[in-house]
């Protein structure tokens, strides 16, 4: 059984913590004894979310914007303590197909789903580096290690995002700080909005990858995959020959779940957020 005790006092910064997986997360962790910080670019709802459940430090942050980095964590440090967790959990999933993609949304999806998570990385990490201690959390995606169509910007933010993570596990293995990954599958929030998992894959709720975190604060690992079976199918999918594995997928439905089979009705409100963010 995990030992959560370890969780008690520990100071975590979310990002992207107004909603969705960053908010369940960091529910779970206060819920825990975590002192929690969330930032978010939506200050409205990160200041709604906060108050509601009275987090030690919520507010506008910019993931994308190094003064607005710098100045969250300043004020994390300087009001709730020296930060144990960093989440670096904002970001972005605008569908459709690659020539369907305004220039402006190809760049802002790998400005905050990358360098957004490069730069939180760099500035958690001098700030841990001379404690010789702390963890960095990187929401990756299943898509980080799939290709799924009406996602290519996407996936390869979240391939950056695991080969990032783990060169920076081997280029600070002896540092005292950790770094490690986290793979969900299609998660029921407003990201997910209107799109139905392919076959064999329930969709997993927002809980069960705070769940994931919880349990790598406590015993941490290089990555996690949520659900498990998803990162079983995904894992093994990804071993085999191109077409045998793409014509899987296919059979599946994830050839057609993020392109005509989305709902547009019910996801626009996502896309009409995520594009001007
Ligand atoms: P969400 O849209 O519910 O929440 C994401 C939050 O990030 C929003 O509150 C948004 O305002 C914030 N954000 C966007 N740009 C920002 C910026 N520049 N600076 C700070 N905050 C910013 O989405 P979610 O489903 O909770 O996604 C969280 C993470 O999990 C993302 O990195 C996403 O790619 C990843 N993920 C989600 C799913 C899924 O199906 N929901 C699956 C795999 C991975």
């Amino acid at each position: 059984m995990t030992d959560t005790s370890k969780i008690r006092g520990k100071v975590v910064v979310i990002t992207g913590g107004a909603r969705g997986i960053g908010l369940a997360t960091a529910t779970a962790l206060q819920a825990l004894g975590a002192k929690i910080a969330i930032g978010d670019i939506d200050e409205a709802t990160v200041k709604e979310s906060g108050t509601a459940r009275g987090f030690e430090l919520y507010g506008k942050l910019d993931v994308t914007d190094p003064a607005s980095f710098e100045s969250f964590l300043d004020e994390v440090e300087r009001s709730v303590g020296p930060i144990d967790v960093l989440v670096n959990n904002a970001g972005i999933m605008p569908t459709g197909k690659l020539v369907d993609e305004p220039d402006q949304i190809t760049r802002r999806i790998l400005d905050i789903n990358v360098y957004g998570v490069i730069l939180g990385s760099k500035l958690g990490l001098a700030r841990m580096l001379p404690r010789k201690r702390g963890h960095v959390i990187n929401i990756a995606s299943l898509a980080g290690e799939t290709h799924i169509p009406g996602l290519a910007t996407y996936n390869a933010s979240k391939h950056a995002v695991l080969g990032f993570t783990d060169t920076l596990r081997e280029e600070y293995r002896d540092s005292g700080v950790r770094f490690s990954s986290v793979l969900p599958t299609l998660t029921n929030t407003e990201l997910g909005a209107g799109v139905t998992a392919p076959k064999l894959l329930r969709p997993a709720e927002p809980e069960e990858i705070a769940d994931a975190i919880v349990g790598l604060i406590v015993a941490p690992k290089s990555k996690v995959r949520v659900t498990a079976v998803a990162g079983i199918i995904s894992q093994v999918v990804g071993l085999l020959p191109d077409v045998v594995g793409d014509g899987i997928a296919r059979a599946l439905g994830a050839g057609h779940a993020f392109l005509d089979d989305v709902d547009v009705a019910k996801r626009k409100a996502y896309e009409d957020r995520a594009r001007s963010v």
